[in-house]
């Protein structure tokens, strides 16, 4: 989180369900029946409800004014839409969203029933995201995608129609069975539709995905033998951010591309570090600690971080028993943070920021990793930001992790 403090919340709700589990994914997501919806949104507007008097307890801000909000999952668009509408109004009516808030929901395509882009549109929803993957018909099928390329871009038009017209799609670089032209495919199709913002990825298989045990152990039922190498899908991803950039949509983090002033905000307010309340199964809050009254006015600590995620299964939740773990940041590991999440934008850390929040004593010996790493041609350091480079995008989570301290841990205590 920033030293400067935020007064502005962004809040995202976890919706878990699924249609179909595709063979990558490794989220707490999965496919239930209608009626835990039902109970599953009940729960959440509970947990809204009492988010206030938690906050209190925990010692941390929960500003009401909210600038955005983000829907994701899983699959939310399974939402009924009165469920959705019942979401929406509990939110609108416990938070101040400032009016022209960024309001993203994810979207499967083809799981967008009749009234839903409508519906979304009167819940005040004006950004949608679509997960669409890939734009060839075999790939997204094999992957256990709903869809094929025209219902892609069948989706894309009623979501315009209906006045949604800021829409992301998602690509993944690196699907079983993908090939350079059928990536050039999906590449091509992705600038046909002129969304205004792309998020492309590259596969990491989770050895607890369908996708990955068969990796581990054999088969073919999932196509791990087409899964491309790990240099193929790297050119992929290359490939990806030259044609982007070339077409307008620049790279402005690691994995995302947008039109100028169609980045995603709210998914900047986490590479930012600024605060966030995340609402329902698995998700996550990083939220700032209260400002404290003392006998000469009041002061607050703005160095103090309390991050808090529900943990556990769907089950668990609906019964109200999930645990919420919490657990507030040094100092140290903020600091960590504010570089491995800074370096993911484009835009890069900037030092006397940095320096400013947390003092030269913990900034140098990070500068000295950033000579280190400057040497390999894997950051760049102007004297004023330091970026990734090329190479640096590609080996990211190398980068990131050389600034992570890993006796430095999440500590118990405000300090
Ligand atoms: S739609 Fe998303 S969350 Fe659901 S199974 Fe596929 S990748 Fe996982």
């Amino acid at each position: 989180m920033t030293g400067n403090r935020d007064h502005a919340l962004g809040i995202y709700i976890s919706i878990p369900f699924c249609r179909s589990k595709c063979t990558y994914c490794n989220f707490a997501s999965g496919v239930y029946p209608a009626a835990d919806h039902e109970r599953y949104v009940q729960r959440v507007i509970e947990d809204m409800a009492n988010a206030p008097a938690w906050a209190r307890a925990m010692g941390v801000e929960l500003p009401r004014r909210v600038d955005t909000v983000y829907l994701g999952g899983g699959t939310p668009s399974l939402l009924a839409p009165e469920l959705l509408a019942r979401l929406f109004a509990a939110l609108r009516a416990q938070f101040d969203i400032k009016a022209g808030a960024e309001i993203t929901v994810e979207c499967a395509p083809g799981q967008l029933a009749d009234p839903m882009p409508e519906a979304l549109a009167a819940a005040g929803v004006n950004r949608v995201s679509l997960g669409v993957q890939s734009f060839v018909d075999a790939e997204a099928h094999a992957s256990g995608r709903l869809h094929d390329r025209n219902i892609v871009e069948r989706d894309l038009r009623r979501l315009r129609a209906a006045g949604i017209s800021n829409l992301n799609a998602d690509l993944i670089a690196g699907l079983a069975g993908q090939t350079f032209a059928t990536w050039k495919e999906s590449l091509d199709a992705l600038l046909a539709s002129d969304v205004p913002h792309a998020s492309v990825y590259m596969l990491e298989v989770d050895e607890d995905s369908r996708l990955g045990r068969e990796m581990l152990k054999g088969g073919s039922r999932y196509r791990a033998g087409l899964v491309p190498s790990d240099d193929a899908i790297a050119q992929m991803y290359e490939r990806a951010i030259e044609r982007l950039n070339a077409a307008g949509l620049v790279q402005y983090e690691i994995s995302n591309f947008s039109r100028p002033g169609r980045e995603s905000r709210h998914n900047l307010r986490y590479w930012q570090r600024r605060p966030y309340l995340g609402l329902g199964l698995d998700a996550s809050s990083a939220l700032q600690a209260a400002a404290l009254a003392t006998s000469d006015g009041e002061r607050s600590n703005p160095g103090d971080v309390l991050r808090a995620t529900t943990t556990g299964d769907l089950k668990a939740y609906l019964a109200g028993t999930a645990i919420a773990e919490t657990a507030w940041l040094s100092p140290e590991r903020q600091h960590e943070e504010a570089w491995f999440l800074g370096l993911r934008m484009n835009s890069g850390v900037n030092v006397a920021d940095l320096t400013r929040e947390f003092g030269s004593a913990m900034v140098e010996p990070a500068l000295e990793t950033v000579t280190r790493l400057a040497e390999d041609c894997l950051l760049i350091f102007d004297g004023e930001r330091v970026r990734l480079t090329a190479q640096g995008r590609l080996l990211s989570n190398q980068v990131f992790q050389e600034f992570l301290k890993p006796e430095i841990a999440l500590t118990g205590r405000r300090a």
